[in-house]
């Protein structure tokens, strides 16, 4: 079965042509600008590609309640030409075939545990910590939506006694984006991340506010598995900073082995590297096909 996938991200746009059993068989990327520049590179690309459903992992927030009138449209994004565009709307009008659609982390949450680092688990948190701080949910075999979708990236947090960087969020300013996220880091000690070295004193910083958030979600969400991604994550030196301020935040409150001793296997990079999303976007399209096909039910 040949399914579509498409991670659309507010940097790139990663398209695919994979399986149902999850192999991403070709994939292109080319960069995010105006959607009349973008999307008709999506739609050539599946033209005629023959795939029998198209699963989407779209940067938000977006519109995921399929009875509101704006289901399927990106919602309020700083980024030009793409506030209330309606992507599925769009490619539904081009292409006869299932959709599925959610969320970027969402979909690599669902990556993460049919494929990666959550692997048979029944449920998962996901964040990446990029341009922005998105989170996904997994829960008893469902990707969390609720009244929007879950917004981990913008949870208010506790500044760091050393910090008086007044954060970046344009609706929040110190939220845990406007204090962590890449262009954070960048504003904060006027160099990108990449470029300060391992033992800087931003990577303290750094996971002093993400372990803040991830033991919330814990605390919140008792996932099975915390899966840390995106570009700023790439500093791994950030994981044991993480996990150890996880462990010092709960405080032995949260009585399970996976924190209490196996915290290296419980907060860990994504299984799928940087597939995550549209490996995790395949499967929304397998699962869309699945729906309208009951007989593809396992
Ligand atoms: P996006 O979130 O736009 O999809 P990324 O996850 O690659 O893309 O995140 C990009 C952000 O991460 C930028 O702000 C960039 O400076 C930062 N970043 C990328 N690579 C690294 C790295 N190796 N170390 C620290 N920060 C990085
Ligand atoms: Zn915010």
């Amino acid at each position: 079965m040949r399914i579509g996938a498409i991670e659309a991200g507010g940097t790139k746009f990663v398209c695919g042509i994979g399986n149902e059993d999850g192999n991403i068989e070709e994939s292109i990327s080319f960069a995010t600008k105006h959607p009349d520049v973008t999307m008709p590179k999506v739609v050539s690309y599946f033209m005629d590609a023959r795939v029998e459903a198209i699963g989407i992992g779209s940067f938000g927030p977006i519109d995921l309640r399929p009875d509101s009138p704006t289901y399927g449209c990106i919602t309020t994004t700083p980024k030009p030409g793409w506030a209330h565009y309606p992507l599925l709307g769009e490619l539904q009008s081009r292409f006869a075939v299932p959709f599925g659609w959610d969320t970027d982390v969402n979909a690599a949450a669902l990556g993460e545990v049919l494929y990666g680092a959550a692997k048979g688990l029944d449920s998962c948190i996901y964040y990446t910590i990029g341009t922005g701080v998105g989170m996904g949910v997994y829960t008893e075999e469902r990707l969390v939506h609720g009244l929007v979708h879950p917004e981990g990236g913008h949870v208010l947090i506790r500044r760091h006694p050393e910090d008086d960087f007044p954060g970046v969020c344009p609706f929040h300013g110190d939220c845990l984006e406007g204090m962590a996220a890449g262009p954070a880091i960048e504003a904060r000690w006027k160099a990108k991340g990449h470029l300060l070295p391992s033992d800087h004193p931003a990577w303290p910083i750094e996971a002093h506010y993400i372990a803040q958030a991830v033991a919330g979600a814990i605390l919140t969400h008792s996932p099975q598995k915390v899966i840390l991604g995106g570009g700023v994550m790439q500093q791994h030196q950030l994981f044991p900073l993480i996990r150890e301020e996880v462990k010092r935040n709960l405080n032995s409150y949260v009585q399970a082995e996976e924190v209490l001793g196996g915290i290296g296997e419980y907060i860990v990079p994504p299984g799928l590297g940087n597939e995550a999303g549209l490996r995790g976007a395949l499967a929304l399209g397998w699962r869309a096909l699945q729906k309208t096909r009951p007989s593809l039910m396992a």
